[in-house]
C-alpha cells in the first residue's frame, strides 16, 4: 500500500533536573554546593532518507520521543545529555504543524530539520552559592521538551507529470522513457502509486518524471484515486498530457483532454496554469485517422506543443525526451515551500508562563524565560534599573502570586542567581 500523508506525534526529551548535592571530604567539615547540571533533553530530527518512498513506516508507528536528559549528580557530575532521534523521510516530504496547518519544512534540499528541540537542563545547587547563602538546598529543574503533532506529505520531486485518463499509456510510456519499470496492465487503475522515473536525453541531460494514476471526471472532489495523487504534481515544471487517440475504447480525445484539465484546475489553478505538452499515444493501432485529425487540429489551434507516438512501438519517444529536455531549460526550478510556521519559542515569553515553587519550606524559587529576558535587560547594580525590575514584577502580579500561595515575612526568594529575603 501506498501511503503519502500522516499525521505523527514527536517529543523531544526533557531536560534533567540539576542535582542538590555537597562535597564531603575527610577533614573537610562543611564542603561547598557540588551539585551538577541536568543534561539536554534529546531532540527530534526529521531527515532525508534517499532508499524511501512513501511514508508507509508511519501507518504503524505514530509517536515518537527521544531521550530524556539524566539528572545531574554530586561531585559536580553533570547528567548525560538525552540522544536526539533521527526520523527518516523520503526526500520531497512537506512537513505541517497539525494544528494550524502551517508548513514548517520542506525535506527536498536535504538539510536535517528539528522538529522537536530539547529542553535544557537545569543547574545544579553548585550555581547558586552566593555570600549570604554558602549552602543553597536548590537547584533548577530541567525544561521541558518540545512536543507537537505533525503532517506528513510527500511531494514528489519530480521535473515532469504525466496526466490522462487511466488506459492511456502513462505507465508504458513511463518505463519506455526511462529505467522504472511501473505495473502495466489493460484495466483501469493499475497504478495505485506514482512512480518515478529518471529520463536521460542525452550526456548531463536528465529529468525525472513521475506516472500520476487515476485522475478521471470528480477526481478533484475525491471521486477515484486521482485526488490523492493530484499533490505529486504539485511541484512538476512541466505536464505532458496523454491521450489515447486509438480510438479503441470509444473515447472522445478532445472532450477528455478538458476533462482532465478541469480537474487539474479543480484541484490547483497554479496546477493547470503549468506548460503542458499534448501526446497522443497508441498511433500504432489507430483506426480512424479523422479522430488524431480533429484532435490535432483542434491543440494546434489552442497552441500547445503536440505530438504523436506509439509507447509501444517506440515510435516518437526520441522526439518526446527531446520536447521535454529543451522545454524545461526555460522553466524554473522544481518549487521549494517555504517554512510559513512560527515555533513557540519565538513568540514572546508571558509572566503567565513562571513557575514558582517551594523547596524547604521557606525557598520559593520563580523560574521562566519571561524573568530571563527581564534580568538580561536589567542590571541589579544600578538602582534605577533595580527599581524598573521591581515594577515589572510587581506589574506582572508576581508578587500577589507569592502573596497567594502564602509566602510569609523573612522567606526567601530565588529568580536565576539573585535572591533576596521577601519583605511586604
Ligand atoms: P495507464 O493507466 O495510463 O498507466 O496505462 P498503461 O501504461 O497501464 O497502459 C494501458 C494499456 O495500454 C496496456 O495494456 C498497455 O500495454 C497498452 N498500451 C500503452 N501504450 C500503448 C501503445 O502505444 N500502443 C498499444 N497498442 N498499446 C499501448
Ligand atoms: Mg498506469
Amino acid at each position: 500500500m501506498f501511503v503519502d500523508k500522516a499525521t505523527i506525534k514527536v517529543k523531544a526529551g526533557k531536560g534533567g533536573n540539576g542535582a542538590v548535592a555537597f562535597h564531603r571530604e575527610k577533614y573537610v567539615p562543611a564542603g561547598g554546593p557540588s551539585g551538577g547540571d541536568g543534561g539536554k533533553g534529546g531532540s527530534v530530527i526529521l531527515q532525508v532518507d534517499d532508499h524511501m518512498s512513501t511514508l508507509m513506516d508511519f501507518r504503524y508507528k505514530r509517536k515518537y520521543a527521544a531521550e530524556s536528559g539524566q539528572d545531574g549528580g554530586g561531585k559536580r557530575c553533570s547528567g548525560k545529555d538525552g540522544q536526539d532521534l533521527i526520523i527518516r523521510v523520503p526526500r520531497g516530504t512537506l512537513v505541517r504543524d497539525a494544528e494550524t496547518g502551517a508548513v514548517m519544512q520542506d525535506m527536498s534540499r536535504g538539510e536535517p530539520f528539528i522538529v522537536a528541540k530539547g529542553g535544557r537542563g537545569g543547574w545544579g545547587n553548585q550555581h547558586f552559592a552566593t555570600p549570604t547563602r554558602q549552602a543553597p538546598r536548590f537547584a533548577k529543574s530541567g525544561n521541558p521538551g518540545e512536543e507537537r503533532a505533525i503532517v506528513l506529505e510527500l511531494k514528489l520531486l519530480a521535473d515532469v507529470g504525466l496526466v490522462g485518463f487511466p488506459n492511456v499509456g502513462k505507465s508504458t510510456l513511463l518505463s519506455v522513457m526511462s529505467k522504472a519499470r511501473p505495473k502495466i496492465a489493460n484495466y483501469h487503475f493499475t497504478t495505485l502509486y506514482p512512480n518515478l522515473g529518471v529520463v536521460f536525453a542525452r550526456e548531463e541531460v536528465s529529468f525525472v518524471l513521475a506516472d500520476i494514476p487515476g485522475l478521471i471526471e470528480g477526481a478533484s472532489e475525491g471521486a477515484g484515486l486521482g485526488h490523492e495523487f493530484l499533490r505529486h504534481v504539485d511541484r512538476c515544471r512541466l505536464i505532458v498530457h496523454v491521450v489515447d487517440i486509438s480510438g479503441s475504447e470509444g473515447r472522445d480525445p478532445v472532450a477528455d483532454f478538458d476533462v482532465i484539465n478541469a480537474e487539474l484546475a479543480a484541484y490547483s489553478p497554479a496546477l493547470a496554469s503549468r506548460p503542458q505538452i499534448v501526446v497522443a499515444n497508441k498511433l500504432d493501432i489507430i483506426q480512424d485517422d479523422t479522430l488524431l485529425e480533429a484532435f490535432r487540429a483542434e491543440m494546434t489551434k489552442r497552441g500547445l506543443p503536440f505530438l504523436t507516438l506509439s509507447a509501444a512501438t517506440h515510435q516518437g519517444i526520441g522526439d518526446l525526451i527531446n520536447l521535454i529536455a529543451e522545454t524545461l531549460q526555460e522553466l524554473p526550478p522544481i518549487g521549494i515551500y517555504e517554512p510559513e510556521f512560527v515555533p513557540t519559542e519565538e513568540k514572546p515569553p508571558t509572566p503567565e508562563d513562571l513557575t514558582i515553587r517551594v523547596v524547604d519550606g521557606d525557598v520559593w524559587i520563580i523560574e521562566g524565560a519571561w524573568l530571563d529576558q527581564l534580568l538580561g535587560r536589567v542590571n541589579l547594580d544600578d538602582y534605577e534599573s533595580r527599581m524598573y525590575f521591581e515594577r515589572s514584577l510587581e506589574q506582572a502580579g508576581v508578587y500577589a502570586r507569592l502573596e497567594e500561595m502564602g509566602i510569609a515575612e523573612g522567606d526567601t526568594v530565588c529568580m536565576a542567581n539573585l535572591e533576596f529575603d521577601y519583605q511586604k
